[in-house]
């Protein structure tokens, strides 16, 4: 590490953004390189998601059981915690390794009206702004720039094309061993797209000073070289 790294101030990455935009690859890689945390909060939401579907909370219609807010407000009962192993962050909901559950077609289709509650959002807000306390983190999710650190100092909203997305997400399910089909995965992504900016609390919305990422047709290489060089701008501006 020479001088200038070490006398550098750590900085908020906020990276918000449409489903499946290849956000969490890019973050972690960011972090990877600045040597900050990294925190997939949309982990966090599929993992309340993964705790409704177990506990019967959320029916398939999307419609979420009133008991949610109170389980949320006791802060007791859901405990959400990221591991790194092999540095490869696994989420753990109450001790359990939950990192390839929470990304299965049916948590997907949960986790839009379980996020929509404001007392999950509420609750998860919270320790998001707690561990971004020190700074030095790289935080991606859909309210990051807007809600959870409005006062970032870099922040990205990622797009790319529905089509596009839904290819990148198929092959990935396909390539995990998922059965899946190319439609339902294509309506996923367009739903999420429509709950997630239009409910009520927090919706999906590029802030004002963020800066627009659309990688319909950059490779994650061109991402990374494209954002490490806005970072750098920040962090020695500093
Ligand atoms: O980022 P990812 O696709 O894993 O997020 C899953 C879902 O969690 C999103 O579709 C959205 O409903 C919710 N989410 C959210 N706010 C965040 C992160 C995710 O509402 N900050």
């Amino acid at each position: 590490m020479n001088d200038a790294m070490i006398n550098r101030s750590k900085i908020i990455v906020a990276i918000d953004g449409h489903s499946s935009t290849g956000k969490s690859t890019l973050a972690k890689a960011l972090a990877r390189k600045l040597e900050y945390t990294y925190v997939d909060t949309g982990a966090m939401y599929r993992a309340v998601a993964l705790y409704c579907l177990r506990n019967n909370l959320v029916d398939v219609s999307g419609k979420v059981s009133d008991l949610l807010a109170g389980i949320c407000a006791d802060g007791k009962s859901i405990r959400i915690e990221f591991r790194t192993d092999d540095d490869c962050a696994r989420t753990f909901l109450n001790g359990e390794d939950v990192e390839r559950e929470i990304r299965s077609v049916a948590v997907a289709a949960a986790v839009s009206p379980v996020s929509a509650v404001p007392a999950v959002r509420k609750f998860l807000v919270e320790q998001q702004q707690l561990m971004g306390r020190d700074r030095g983190v790289v935080m991606d999710g859909r309210d990051i720039g807007t809600v959870v650190f409005p006062d970032a100092e870099l922040k990205i909203f990622m797009t790319a094309a529905p089509e596009i997305r839904a290819e990148r997400r198929f092959l990935e399910l396909k390539a995990k061993g998922e059965n899946v089909d190319f439609d339902e995965v294509l309506r996923n992504i367009e739903e999420r797209d429509r709950l997630d900016s239009s409910r009520e609390h927090s919706p999906l919305r590029k802030a004002d000073n963020a800066l627009v990422l659309d990688n319909s047709h950059m490779t994650p290489a061109d991402q990374l070289g494209w954002l490490l060089l806005r970072a750098e701008a920040v962090i020695y501006a500093e």
